[in-house]
């Protein structure tokens, strides 16, 4: 490949609204160009690196006996009411008609169509366990697309689906994507965790684990214990409990006071002179319609996820003020468990086994102490409600807890028959009874992989490319396209190389030497080879775009070096 033949289209300064760093070195890489809010091209040098990802997704997938396939984008939205996701997918499911006035969805996701796929040609126990994958273009109006590839509202999927005969042969499957998908991430050059994640109320007995590219500006927070035997995410997280003993403490009667003017828990700790542990922190939510009030200890944050997961609820949303008003009889900020009417009371255990605590008093500029669960309020439900906090002990043992943030590149989930059964993707077994396939999905961002590489793969002076997934290997830079001895060097090198098949760019643009460097720093591509001064006596500059050194070598060397 020649430089001043390829579209590639470095910048100098990165566009305003780029915020992050990989979403600014793509730009000006020349890899990747905006159309719309999260729709991309992808420029030619962009497009090499995708099409590197999605060959070691592609070999992984087969190696694991899946088949690969490819499915239409444009899906009729009569599929979605049948498996009752229309209305649950929202506004990020982009919906348009066609001129007989038949509505369609762009495809978020597969589920829908492979199971009606798998419903019309699958009938014997024969024909399973499958696997079936695609790579695809997949469309989601995200609320908020940024970051470039990393929230696109058009972007690039690996999407599979298992259809097996029973859990067993589901938890097979699970675990072969699970190592083909370590297998995939390592290639890539990710560092990445893979950590249990949520499945949802709806998700049933599934079990799931996120793939997750740690970077500080990733979203998620995973939690990760000290010997790493434990990793999950935040949503999930639950932590190690162990009942404390009843306390024999003797304690008053519940005392309202006066807290004009306090309403933060710092002011509380301040007026109370108590540590934030003390105070009952009481979160007003509305799930499914239904008043729900969540106690934490002050120190404490609600977790959503494991409240509406322990009420079985698809929607929680906290309460607004007016309700909140409604519900304690007092302002907002004085809502505690004592006395609370008509409003189910979930208490975090934490909670349950504090003594003489203090709490709103669901009375507008009073809070009281002395309060005493049991005795002072009975809650309907005891659990674990909180998100775990840092130096929490793990659940399993494994040490104290830390948090990371982390981009999920991907997601394997059991799915069970929630698909199969209402899309009618049965068989018939050995006795010839119908039975329900049972099934896994299993994702990956392939465009979202681009962007969370140069995440961790840059320096302050541009991308520096795992070897597998560059755009090409080596650099090639005669310093000056003028010099006939420097260029005859540089072209025969170029010609040795592209024949025994080593990817090589050649910048035989009529550029400053300067200028040239810079563009490669920020190209990233492993190798350079910089032919120069010393062209004459068959010598060249070698390095590594991750190494601080330069060496000088011989052509035969450098030569060597990339053949290795
Ligand atoms: P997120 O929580 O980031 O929105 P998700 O849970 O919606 O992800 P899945 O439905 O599991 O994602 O999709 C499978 C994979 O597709 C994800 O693991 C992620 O890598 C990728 N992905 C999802 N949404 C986007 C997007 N808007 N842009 C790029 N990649 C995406
Ligand atoms: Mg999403």
């Amino acid at each position: 490949m020649k430089q001043s033949q390829l579209l590639i289209p470095t910048l100098r300064e990165a566009p305003a609204d780029a915020e992050v760093i990989s979403h600014k070195l793509m730009l000006r890489a020349g890899l990747i160009r905006q159309l719309a809010s999260g729709v991309y091209t992808y420029l030619p040098f962009g497009f090499r690196v995708l099409k590197k990802v999605q060959e070691i997704v592609r070999k992984e997938m087969d190696r694991a006996g899946a088949q690969e396939l490819l499915m239409p984008a444009m899906q009729p939205t009569e599929l979605w009411r049948e498996s009752g996701r229309y209305d649950v997918y929202g506004p990020e499911l982009i919906r348009l008609k066609d001129r007989h006035d038949r509505e369609f969805a762009l495809g978020p996701t597969h589920e829908e169509v492979i199971t009606t796929l798998v419903a019309g040609e699958v009938s014997s126990y024969r024909q399973l366990p499958t696997t079936l994958y695609q790579i695809q273009t997949k469309y989601r109006d995200e609320r908020r697309p940024r970051f470039g590839l990393l929230r696109g509202r058009e972007f690039l999927m690996k999407d599979a689906y298992s259809f097996g005969r029973s859990w067993q042969e589901l938890d097979d499957t699970y675990r072969a994507m699970y190592e083909a998908y370590t297998r995939i991430f390592t290639r890539v050059g990710l560092n990445f965790r893979a950590v249990q994640a949520d499945a949802g109320a709806i998700g049933g007995e599934g079990e799931t684990h996120e793939f997750m590219a740690l970077a500080d500006i990733g979203e998620d927070t995973i939690v990760v214990s000290e010997n790493g035997n434990y990793a999950a995410n935040l949503e999930k997280a639950e932590m190690f409990w162990e009942e404390p003993a009843a306390s024999e403490e003797e304690v008053p009667p519940m005392n309202r006071v006066h807290t004009p003017d306090v309403h933060t828990i710092d002011q509380l700790c301040g007026f109370f002179g108590r540590e934030a542990s003390a105070f009952i922190k009481t979160i007003l939510y509305r799930i499914d319609d239904q008043p729900v009030a969540v106690l934490v200890r002050g120190d404490r944050e609600v977790n959503e996820t494991k409240v509406l997961n322990a009420l079985g609820g698809e929607r929680i949303e906290l309460a607004e003020g007016s309700d909140v008003e409604r519900l304690t009889g007092a302002a907002v900020g004085f809502a505690g468990p004592a006395g609370l009417q008509g409003v189910k009371l979930l208490a975090d255990r934490e909670v349950q086994a504090m003594t003489s605590a203090i709490a709103g008093a669901n009375e507008t500029d009073y809070h009281v102490e002395y309060v005493q669960p049991r005795r002072d309020f009975a809650a309907a439900l005891v659990g674990d409600f909180r998100n775990a906090t840092e130096g929490d002990l793990s659940p399993d043992g494994s040490g104290a807890l830390k948090f990371y943030r982390g981009i999920e590149v991907g997601h394997v989930f059991k799915l069970g028959t929630k698909y199969s059964e209402k899309l009618g993707a049965d068989y018939l077994d050995e006795e010839g009874r119908r039975q329900t396939a049972i099934m896994g999905c299993y994702g990956i961002g392939i465009s979202r992989i681009l962007s969370a590489v140069v995440e961790q793969h840059h320096d302050e002076h541009g991308i520096v490319w795992p070897e597998e997934i560059a755009p090409a290997k080596v650099h090639i830079i005669p310093a000056s396209v003028k010099d006939e001895t420097q260029m005859k060097l540089a072209q025969e090198l170029y010609e040795r190389l592209r024949s025994s098949g080593v990817e090589v760019l050649l910048d035989d643009r009529d550029e400053r030497a300067g200028v040239k460097f810079k563009d490669a720093d920020l190209m990233g591509l492993p190798y350079r080879i910089v032919i120069g001064r010393e062209a004459g006596e068959g010598r060249v500059e070698f390095k590594a775009r991750a190494a601080q050194e330069k060496e000088t070598l011989t052509v035969e060397e450098a030569f060597a070096r990339m053949n290795g």
